[in-house]
């Protein structure tokens, strides 16, 4: 892309009503602009890393053996109802009368519709274990929307429902899940700690919040140091081995790490002095194991082996993709603006042409742009006529990990220059060793 074509509406100032990082320097940045309260468009920059980071998703929860699908955002209040939920759900729940004078409502979570579409196609244990799952837009009329993308009343989120014929089967869903999870952080570039958490009104025994630590984040959270050295790396996970995933789930969750709302002084005490942190986290995910609430409500069941009608076993899944977006800028940046992790950038590389015009410079840059496209690094040129230190400033702040600035001086000797965004430093080599270079880095991605 030639940052001349492409809409980037940078601002100069910190917008005033944005009260923490993330969200300043996704406005800085010209990713996202707010619509009406809580709600945001997704400017072309924005819309591309909301893109990358569903592609991860996506990629994850299939290699897990998990259906992608997708939902309407619109529901009727009918199922709603049969739960029991359209009462309990409260003012959060954006509820719509259509022309007809019928209920609907604008979807803040998918427990009702996904069970609804279960129970009216499958009867058989045999066509278990089945998880289904989509990626849309939700809607929560949060009282307070604040933080930009963080806590917004419309946002991205990927919801999975698991479908089994008895709970241990269910507890390998969930086990599954933790570990695609943290698999999916990984990826991103983050550290995503899983920590013992409250059902809260979506009910059930058994559940994780994944936080990312950041001063910003809404809650609190106590861990035991050692849980930040784990790492699932690129070891193999075969997802339909019960004890390794189960392994899995016991390494992570034996190190103690709760939020407060699960918080316990006494256990808390027993890890040594030195390991024990409390600090605060951004809720990127959640899952919960809940058994037959829905079920039992939603007459969802399934005959089992025994030839018996038995209700089916739940479990819901969430990552919160748009706010992941505010969480990992929270957790990379520094003060001239946004340090993307390589996985999630919105282009692979920002060329810099200090000196527009100079036709042996442009004639440079077009050829490296030329060859950056061809290798796929998905470059970003700014072949606008400003001067080099706005062109600087503009790059650090969207954060590209990689810039290559093309000069007279340098080309000269037959250089141009690779700087890394995150350590700030610069080496001189040719045009084919940098994309050599780009190429290589990328591929480990
Ligand atoms: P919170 O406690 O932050 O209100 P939640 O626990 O109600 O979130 P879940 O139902 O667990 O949310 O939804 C799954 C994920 O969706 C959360 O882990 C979070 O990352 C994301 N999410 C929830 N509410 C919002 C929101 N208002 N704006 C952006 N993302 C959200
Ligand atoms: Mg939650």
């Amino acid at each position: 892309m030639r940052l001349s074509k492409y809409f980037l509406p940078t601002l100069k100032e910190n917008p005033a009503d944005a009260q923490i990082v993330s969200h300043r320097l996704m406005m800085r940045a010209g990713m996202i602009r707010q619509a009406a309260s809580g709600i945001y468009s997704w400017l072309p920059m924005g819309f591309k890393v909301l893109r990358k980071l569903e592609n991860i998703v996506h990629e994850e929860q299939i290699r897990a053996g998990h259906n992608p699908m997708l939902m309407p955002t619109l529901q009727s209040a009918d199922l709603w109802r049969e739960s029991g939920r359209y009462d309990d759900y409260g003012k959060e729940m954006l509820r719509i009368t259509d022309r007809h004078g019928r209920d609907m409502l604008y979807g803040p979570t998918n427990e009702e519709l996904i069970t609804d579409i279960f129970r009216s196609s499958v009867q058989s244990h045999k066509d278990l274990p089945l998880t289904l799952y989509h990626i849309q837009w939700k809607f929560r009329d949060e009282v307070r929307p604040r933080f930009g993308v963080m806590r917004g009343r419309e946002f991205f989120m990927k919801d999975g429902y698991n479908f089994d014929v008895d709970k241990p089967s269910a507890m390998h869903a969930y086990n599954r899940h933790l570990v695609s999870y943290l698999r999916t952080y990984e990826r991103m570039g983050l550290k995503a700690i899983p920590m013992r958490a409250d059902s809260g009104p979506i009910g059930g025994d058994d559940t994780h919040e994944f936080l990312v630590l950041a001063d910003t984040g809404e809650s609190e959270v106590f861990y035991d140091k050692n849980i930040l050295d784990l790492h699932l790396g690129d070891r193999e996970v075969d997802y339909d081995d019960w004890d390794q995933c189960a392994g899995i789930m016991e390494e992570w969750t034996t190190p103690y790490a709760r939020t407060d709302e699960t918080h316990d002084e006494d256990a808390f005490n027993e890890v040594p002095e030195d390991r024990r942190m409390s600090s605060r986290g951004i809720e990127v995910g959640q899952i919960f194991y809940f058994g037959t609430k829905y079920s039992d409500a939603m007459n969802a069941k399934v005959v089992n082996a025994d030839n018996q009608e038995v209700p089916v076993h739940m479990g819901s899944h969430g990552i919160g993709v748009s706010r992941l977006i505010g969480a990992i800028i929270e957790a990379s940046h520094d003060d001239k603006g946004i340090i993307w992790p390589e996985a999630v950038t919105p282009f692979g590389v920002g060329i810099v042409n200090l000196k527009q015009g100079d036709d042996d410079t442009d004639a440079a840059c077009e050829g490296l742009y030329k060859a950056a496209v061809k290798a796929g690094l998905d470059p970003l040129y700014d072949d606008r006529n400003e001067r080099a230190g706005g062109k600087f400033a503009n790059m650090d702040l969207i954060g590209l990990p990689w810039r290559i600035t093309v000069g007279p001086r340098g080309l000269k000797n037959g250089v141009v220059e690779l700087t890394s965004r995150k350590t700030g430093e610069s080496e001189e080599m040719t045009a084919d060793a940098v994309i050599e270079k780009l190429i290589a880095i990328y591929a480990e991605v």
